[in-house]
């Protein structure tokens, strides 16, 4: 059954202080999504002259809690016990909320990520407060330290702003790939804790016997993406991208509806419904740049466009438009990067034979 919680908003909202910060785990590491709520979460707390805090639930999270000082959180708290080892919803969320209750941070930020998205919504019940999910601009008013979200909205043509006026936390969830990951300082100075804590059995519905990490492919860490679209026209032409990406050391992404084809899977797509990237070069073969393709690559540092069609909208985004089938492009494009590096490598090949 559902019920309504009656959200009544905290009395006094000056004594809710500090931005705190989910960092999700995976398999022992901290995760890229959550370290990127440490660039966008300090700004925001060093504007109004408060706190980053980061926690992180585990096990095993001695070494992590040292990391995630390095990387910039003024202050780190690690929940330890291992009943928390891998991420469990219900667990999760008891622990956040409570931590929440205790220090009243003013703001709390977690990475929209598949289990940031599923722990936000919840702590946000059980905190009587709201969420804005999915954000990719945050900031901070300095008078009044109201958050403004920021998301897309109406098919990604809109730039909304979600302001939580009366409710503590200001709660919002970060479309990942958005903002950076700060340089991690070695030596850098700040406050850590690291509390044993359990977990109540009635929390703890399920028991997990084993974990089997799905291998699922990340293009948020690579410097150069290949993505195809319809403009391919088949399947197999995701086989002549794997080529050049191969040469160049790239990774393939594609637009929705070739996946929703079926032709290449689910982890290659790009965009408000796929992952967000910030390559070094990104190219667009066949694609036509609609809004919900563009919002998720459109931070990469070089966009280079391959479409037949000279008014194909990711051209007013792109660094080099290349107005020509694609299908005469990229093999020409494969076989100069094969000479241009055997000639590169032959005098050196030569040299250690
Ligand atoms: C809620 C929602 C979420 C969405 N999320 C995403 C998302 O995450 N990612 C995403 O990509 N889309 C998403 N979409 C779909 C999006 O709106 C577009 O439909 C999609 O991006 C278009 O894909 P495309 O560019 O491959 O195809 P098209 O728009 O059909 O473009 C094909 C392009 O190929 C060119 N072309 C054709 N033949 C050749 C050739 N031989 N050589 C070179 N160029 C050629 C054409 O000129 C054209 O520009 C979403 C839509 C909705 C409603």
């Amino acid at each position: 059954m559902v019920g309504l919680v009656n959200a009544e908003p905290p009395e006094k909202l000056e004594e809710y202080k500090n931005v705190l910060i989910f960092l999700e785990t995976r398999q022992g590491k901290l995760a890229k999504p959550g370290l990127e709520m440490i660039s966008v979460g300090s700004a925001i707390a060093h504007k109004v002259n408060e706190e980053l805090i980061g926690v992180i639930l585990g096990n095993d999270i001695d070494d992590l809690v040292q990391e995630a000082g390095e990387y910039g959180c003024d202050r780190v708290i690690g929940l330890k016990s291992k009943e928390l080892k891998d991420f469990r919803t219900i667990p999760y969320s008891v622990c956040m909320a409570d931590l929440i209750a205790e220090l009243k941070p003013n703001i709390a930020l977690i990475p929209a990520t598949r289990n940031g998205r599923d722990l936000a919504s919840r702590i946000a019940v059980k905190s009587k407060t709201g969420v804005t999910a999915d954000c990719t601009e945050l900031d901070i008013d300095p008078t009044e330290r109201i958050l403004m979200a920021r998301r897309p909205t109406y098919g990604e043509s809109t730039l909304a702003e979600i302001l939580c006026k009366k409710h503590r936390p200001q709660m919002a969830t970060a479309r990942p790939g958005i903002f950076s990951v700060p340089e991690k300082v070695p030596g850098r100075k700040f406050q850590s804790e690291i509390r044993k804590t359990t977990v109540k059995k009635e929390n703890l519905k399920k028991e997990i016997v084993s974990f089997k990490p799905k291998s699922t492919l990340d293009l948020t860490s690579s410097k150069i993406i290949v993505s195809g679209g319809l403009g391919l026209g088949k399947p197999s032409g995701f086989e002549m991208l794997e080529k050049l990406a191969a040469e160049i050391d790239g990774k393939v992404g594609a637009s929705r509806p070739t996946v929703d084809m079926g032709w290449i899977g689910r982890d290659h797509q790009v965009g408000q419904t796929g992952q967000s990237v910030r390559p070094d070069i990104y190219f667009a073969c066949g694609i036509s740049g609609k809004a919900q393709h563009i919002m998720g690559m459109r931070l990469s540092k070089n966009i280079v466009s391959i479409n037949t069609d000279p008014e194909a909208e990711i051209n007013s985004i792109s660094d080099y438009i290349i107005t020509e089938d694609l299908y005469k492009v990229i093999p020409e494009l494969i076989e100069a990067i094969k000479k241009k590096k055997g000639g590169a490598i032959a005098p050196a090949a030569a040299k250690s034979a």
